[in-house]
């Protein structure tokens, strides 16, 4: 076991919040240590959601586009121009109990006098084989980040709930039909989106029925969909499959400590991104439930930065607070 030197920030996390809030926490020469996350499977790996997208047209200043993975480089490099210190594992174990707060790294510890949570969502996905080799290649879990590439093509959406809907019902801005493919025969989702949804002659609804089978190497051609009454297949010829079954905030290590909503995404002070923690920040889709965009998830990293350094200037002036 190790006992790292004390420092003024660590950031766990390392998607556009986490690496947004290093940006501004290193150029506070503040040298923040940043536990990365390591690439433990093509789904869960540094840098976040964004390491699964090809093409991002939305992210302001590429007006060319940028491959996701690349933009999340840039930020890497930009922090680390300023000083941020990376550290590619999982952070294990936390205690927030006292000050200075602890973060192991299996047997090593680490403390500091705050701690920046940017662990992000992930997308549930259907567990098919080839799902997340095809993400960026016909398959996406963001209609708002990939809609726009399906112009005038058929388009599944797979969900029952209001992602489901609310995607499907985007997506026909683009998309010349959409269907929505769910397991059961009621829509989980709330009514009013369920009405407008039906309402519209570009949706139509599939139910009882699970897609089963993803097809094309690297670029989905077609879907194979399941009947679950009958149990019996069918091929359908479709590039776009958005899946749209929720999302889960990667918050397990924080249970019991900070403060989380029903459905398990970290609670921050309105306006602000403190926790029920003095000295613990979250940001970015860890805390955001709603916009879940890289630009806005930046965005919260930047307001933890900044909430950060003027909880350490506070802490300076009055230290025994
Ligand atoms: P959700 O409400 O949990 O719905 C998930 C849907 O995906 C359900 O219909 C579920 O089917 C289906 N599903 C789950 N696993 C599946 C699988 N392996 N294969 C096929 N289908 C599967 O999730 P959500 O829609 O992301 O919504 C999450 C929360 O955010 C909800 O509280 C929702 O109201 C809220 N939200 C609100 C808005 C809005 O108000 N504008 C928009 C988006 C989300 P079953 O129904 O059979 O379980």
């Amino acid at each position: 076991m190790t006992i790292h030197p004390h420092r003024q920030v660590i950031i766990i996390g390392s998607g556009p919040a986490g690496l947004t809030a290093a940006v501004y926490v290193a150029r506070a020469s503040l040298t923040p240590l940043v536990i990365e996350g390591e690439p433990s499977s093509s789904s869960d790996q540094p840098g976040g959601q964004l390491m699964l997208t090809t093409e991002v047209e939305n992210f302001p200043g590429f007006p060319e586009g940028v491959q996701g993975p690349e933009l999340m480089q840039r930020m890497r490099d930009q922090a680390a121009r300023f000083g941020a210190e990376f550290l590619t594992e999982k952070a294990t174990k936390i205690d927030f109990s006292a000050r200075p707060h602890r973060v192991w790294v299996r047997d090593d510890e680490y403390s500091a006098d705050v701690v920046i949570v940017s662990t992000g969502a992930r997308s549930l996905m259907l567990g098919l084989p080839n799902e997340t080799s095809l993400i960026g290649h016909g398959v996406s879990t963001c209609a708002t980040c990939d809609g726009f590439f399906f112009r005038g093509q058929e388009i599944v959406v797979v969900g029952g709930g209001d992602s489901a809907i609310e995607e499907a019902t985007f997506l026909t801005k683009f998309a010349s039909k959409v269907t929505i493919i769910h397991r059961r025969d009621k829509f989980r989702a709330s009514k009013i989106m369920q009405e407008r949804a039906l309402a519209n002659p570009k949706i139509v609804v599939r139910w009882n029925a699970q897609v089963t089978g993803l097809i094309g190497e690297s670029k989905l051609s077609a879907i194979e969909v399941t009947d679950t009454v009958s149990g019996a297949t069918e091929t359908l010829q479709v590039g776009g499959l958005f899946v749209a079954i929720g999302h889960r905030p990667n918050t397990d290590l924080f249970a019991d400590v900070l403060t989380r909503d029903e459905t398990g995404y970290l609670v921050t002070e309105p306006g602000s991104t403190r926790t029920n923690i003095p000295g613990v920040f979250a940001c970015g889709d860890v805390q955001d439930h709603t916009y879940r965009q890289a630009i806005t998830a930046a965005g919260s990293g930047c307001m933890a930065a900044i909430d950060a350094e003027r909880w350490l200037e506070r802490q300076h002036a009055t230290p025994a607070k």
